[in-house]
């Protein structure tokens, strides 16, 4: 999904960071977020309601479960484990490893892998 700097910044924000701890982004017709909102929208990766009045009224937008996918499927290194944890050496794209990564603890190039027995390190 290729979403823009811009639109993942909402999605992170509406979240509360990595935690996602809320799910939530307040804003109108009149501000600079909301084209990005509603490109998020299209996507599929927000809902859109109206606010009631007596919150302010103005528009509320949730994150959908496949924006919470995206929101921290990011392409910038420092989210990434870019060195090999044995030779240090930089690794091409393919071979990061996100650094929340379930399991992955860190990343190996190739042949270092290939020291290693046991399961597919990639
Ligand atoms: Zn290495």
């Amino acid at each position: 999904m290729e979403i823009s700097k811009e639109e993942r910044h909402i999605l992170q924000h509406s979240l509360g960071g990595r935690e996602m701890y809320r799910n939530h982004f307040c804003t109108n017709e009149d501000t600079v977020d909301y084209p990005a909102c509603e490109k998020l929208v299209e996507k599929g990766l927000m809902q859109r309601r109206k606010a009631a009045d007596w919150q302010g009224g103005g528009l509320i937008y949730n994150v959908t479960d496949e924006g919470k996918g995206v929101a921290f499927d990011n392409d910038t290194p420092a989210a990434f484990h870019t060195r090999c944890n044995d030779c240090g050496k930089f690794l091409k794209k393919k071979h990061w490893v996100s650094k929340d990564h379930s399991w992955k603890k860190h990343a190996v190039c190739g042949e270092c892998l290939s020291g290693y027995d046991g399961p597919e390190y990639y």
